[in-house]
């Protein structure tokens, strides 16, 4: 794939023309030229419990109308604190001891990064200060967190510093072995997505286990970047709860259900701990993090995922797409599935057998838009990341949307 084709990641298709969002409820967005569509993808996968969840909403309100401005900056808040002691209780059996709040999943990245950083120095480690993460992830916009994504951004254009970076395959064993017999010593953290968003890659069981081992003989820390996988996006409440605890659980996308610029690392002891001992300041205080309304939404969230039952809706809309994702393999040996839960692919190949190009996957997005349905593209495929509560009736409607547009590309409709 050439950069010049990637940028269209970033850029709104042309073909949706003048059909701008001016409205979003439950699971329908209405565009400015009067049409509507299912969303097929909870916003950018954060509006896990569907649009204008009225509960959150009043929260954020009240919030703003009691304390808007007040920061945490060099003081606490009741806001901050009670959000923090919720998620500390949401993310049992793993046992945090401290919540750090950030303002998106890519300034939450940065922290990692000075916090992997930070810890190994405060640990008489100072030698330790690469990041391992994988090829194909991607954790965010910012300096530091394109410095880990593994993804191509334009790194070399924007100079991000990349020298302490290594970058393995999510599914190589062997160059996880050579990476870490060569610079084991050297490794600050690795930092791992469950489930990688492009493409809703699996990391194989086999490779998290080697990390922990590794963990065990070299020191470093193990980071979950759920920003994407968290509050039951995958199934459990968070795909990390499948690992032995890592030492950082990086969230942000549903925290807030995609209504405030929020993210937040919880952290375990033994990056506490250190912190604790050495007292030492981690510089990383951002104005708005943790704000009154940020963290009213956190509360009125985890309320909400209490209250509509996700855990159990969550599980049947995970059966659903994964029996809607095997009916299209089955339609062709052209499509293959990949994901969990409710975070899954497919990618389609063309009757030469090659992955289907960028110009593909935008043509039949927009094709999908224009027979009602909301899908996401990424290299070579759709992908489908649906509201954890979506009504079985409205998933049968989005589902033949998505499943007319793919049998017609199967057919040759769109050569
Ligand atoms: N990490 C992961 C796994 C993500 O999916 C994303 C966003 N897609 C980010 C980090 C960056 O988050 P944000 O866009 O909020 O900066």
């Amino acid at each position: 794939m050439s950069s010049s084709e990637y940028f269209e990641f970033y850029v709104p298709s042309k073909d949706w023309g003048n059909a701008e969002a001016t409205a979003a409820r439950g699971n329908t967005i209405t565009f400015a030229d009067g049409t509507e569509a299912l969303c097929g993808i909870s916003g950018l996968w954060n509006a896990s419990l569907g649009y204008g969840n009225v509960a959150i909403a009043e929260a954020i309100n009240e919030a703003n109308l009691n304390a808007a401005t007040l920061p945490i900056f060099r003081r606490g808040s009741a806001y901050s604190r009670e959000a923090a002691t919720r998620l500390l209780e949401f993310v049992l059996p793993h046992e945090y001891s401290s919540v750090f709040y950030a303002t998106s999943g890519s300034s939450a990245l940065d922290a990692v990064v000075k916090l992997s950083r930070q810890f190994h120095d405060i640990n008489s480690n100072p030698k330790r200060r690469r990041i391992v993460s994988f090829t194909a992830s991607y954790h965010g916009v910012t300096m530091g967190a394109m410095a880990v994504t593994g993804s191509y951004l334009f790194q070399d254009v924007y100079q991000v510093d990349q020298r302490l970076n290594i970058k393995i395959p999510y599914d190589d064993l062997a160059a996880l072995d050579i990476v870490m017999k060569r610079f084991g010593p050297e490794i600050a953290a690795v930092i791992m997505e469950p489930v990688l968003g492009s493409g809703a890659l699996p990391v194989p069981q086999d490779i998290v286990d080697a990390v922990y081992a590794y963990r065990e003989s070299e020191g470093f820390l193990i980071v979950a970047d759920e920003v994407a996988t968290g509050f039951h996006r995958t199934g459990p409440r968070f795909a990390s709860h499948d690992w032995i605890q890592p030492d950082v659980l990086v969230l942000s996308k549903a925290l807030t259900n995609g209504t405030c610029a929020a993210s937040a690392l919880l952290l375990g002891d033994r990056v506490v701990d250190a912190f604790d001992q050495a007292q030492q300041v981690f510089w990383h205080g951002e104005t708005q993090a943790g704000s009154p309304q940020s963290c009213a939404a956190i509360v009125a969230t985890l309320d909400e995922i209490e209250r509509l039952d996700i855990a159990t809706s969550a599980a049947r809309v995970g059966r659903r797409l994964a029996a809607f994702v095997s009916g299209l393999e089955s339609l062709s040996p052209r499509v293959k599935g990949f994901g969990r839960g409710s975070f899954r692919a497919v990618q389609l190949f063309d009757d030469a057998g090659e992955l289907i190009g960028t110009d593909k996957v935008f043509e039949l997005v927009s094709e999908c838009r224009r027979r009602g349905a909301v899908v996401q593209p990424s290299p070579g495929a759709v992908q489908f990341v649906p509201a954890l509560n979506y009504p079985d009736a409205e998933l049968d409607v989005l589902f033949d949307r998505i499943q007319s547009v793919v049998t017609d590309y199967l057919a040759g409709q769109f050569a």
